[in-house]
């Protein structure tokens, strides 16, 4: 039977603790014994343990990661900046399931054990990112969990075609559907919100829509999605990422549009944006899901990021002036609890009789693994390491696995 002791760990709160792992899942977490390591027995050395982070919101298929540097292209609109990522994307075609596969690969070395992806979807591209996600996904299985979300990034309305692919993504076992600026993109709130949500409800999907309006435009969107989500029972199932106008609103509107986003669930991704964002500690503090996601990863509207979240929390920490340990551990929440919640998953442990799915880090405390990511991390799947940076001996026998083939160089 496989058994595994880890010994000398810290909790969250900085506590020593030990935690015992059989056949992959934890079969007690206790106060760090006294007692000399035996065999079998990994010292973690006073490291903190954590479970693995969740990755919210990111964009496997348009990261240059893994191809020479380059550089951004700027573009005066959403649409034309569209038009340049089509071009500057299309130079790059052949690679794109190599690039795809190394940012993921990246996220797992990062400690990420579950990853919501957005795929392009629209006339032009038709399904070509969304079966090599398809197969990414099954390549991963084990490793890393992937949710996929069919994203209209050319619009639905203004792109004939696009609603019956995404449909046809759903089908095929995208579990989200994407939505993007029903204003800035289609000029349509209702054609737009009602293709979205029609869809979700036809085939019981999840929604996720890019919402990056402010003032009346957005207040216009958030009610049409409220409405929607109330009058179609989809509480818990629908995700606004970025919402930066929810940074900006009257205080008539902002007590209506959060009572209503708590009320309903309606969860809310920031990846700590460079200019307006939303407030993270007050949504929180008023019951609103708020979580992380890395978004775009050095690709042509972004040459910014690495994938890691727990990079993300400490920017948008940084970003909210969150200085005391408390705050410090809601921006943990994000990229781990919160983001486990607004995806629809189990939520993070480490407990017990739940799978031995851990991030041990290089640091004392959440607050400490916020306020400074830790390079030392290594990554437990299921009881056994699937990726090890800073943890080289063990005492007694190992527990590592032989690695997939795909996965070998990243582990290299
Ligand atoms: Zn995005």
């Amino acid at each position: 039977m496989a058994w595994t002791i880890l010994r000398n760990g810290r909790n969250r709160e900085g506590d020593p603790i030990d935690v015992e792992i059989t056949e992959g899942r934890i079969v007690a977490l206790r106060s760090a014994s006294t007692a000399p390591m035996a065999d079998g027995e990994v010292d973690l050395d006073g490291r903190l343990v954590l479970p693995l982070l969740v990755n919210g919101h990111a964009h496997l298929d348009k990261t240059f990661l893994g191809t020479e540097w380059q550089p951004h292209v700027p573009g005066s609109s959403v649409i034309e900046r569209i038009k340049i990522e089509k071009r500057l994307r299309a130079d790059l075609v052949e690679s794109a399931g190599d690039r795809e596969r190394l940012l993921a690969e990246r996220m797992i070395e990062f400690g990420t054990g579950a990853l919501r992806t957005h795929v392009d979807v629209d006339a032009a591209l038709g399904l070509s990112g969304l079966e090599r996600m398809l197969k990414l996904r099954e390549d991963l299985r084990g490793l890393l969990d992937i949710q996929l979300v069919a994203f209209p990034q050319s619009g639905i309305v203004r792109d004939p075609g696009s609603y019956e692919l995404l449909e046809e993504a759903i089908r095929l076992g995208a579990e989200v559907i994407g939505g993007i600026d029903p204003i800035g993109i289609d000029g349509d709130v209702d054609g737009h919100l009602d293709a979205v949500f029609g869809l979700a409800d036809r085939r019981g999907a999840m929604i996720d829509i890019h919402l990056h309006a402010v003032g009346d435009d957005a207040v216009r969107e958030y009610r049409g999605i409220i409405t929607r989500t109330r009058a179609l029972g989809m509480e818990g199932r629908v995700v606004l990422s970025h919402a930066f106008g929810l940074g900006a609103l009257g205080a008539r509107e902002q007590e209506e549009i959060f009572n209503a986003l708590a009320e309903l669930r309606i969860a809310i991704m920031s990846n700590g944006p460079a200019g307006l964002m939303p407030p993270v500690k007050q949504l929180a503090e008023q019951g609103v899901i708020v979580f992380a996601g890395s978004d775009n990863v050095r690709d042509a509207w972004w040459p910014f990021g690495s994938g890691d979240v727990l990079d993300v929390a400490r920017n948008i920490a940084c970003r909210s002036g969150f200085l005391r340990d408390e705050d410090l551990g809601l921006a943990l929440d994000l990229a781990t609890s919160n983001g486990a919640c607004a995806l629809g998953l189990p939520t993070c442990g480490p407990k017990v009789g739940e799978p031995a799915d851990l991030l041990v880090v290089d640091a004392g405390s959440a607050a400490e693994a916020v306020a400074n990511p830790p390079v030392g991390r290594d990554v437990m799947r299921s009881g056994e390491w699937v990726s090890r940076r800073r943890l080289h001996t063990v005492s007694g026998p190992t527990n590592r696995r032989e690695s997939p083939a795909q996965f070998t160089s990243a582990l290299s």
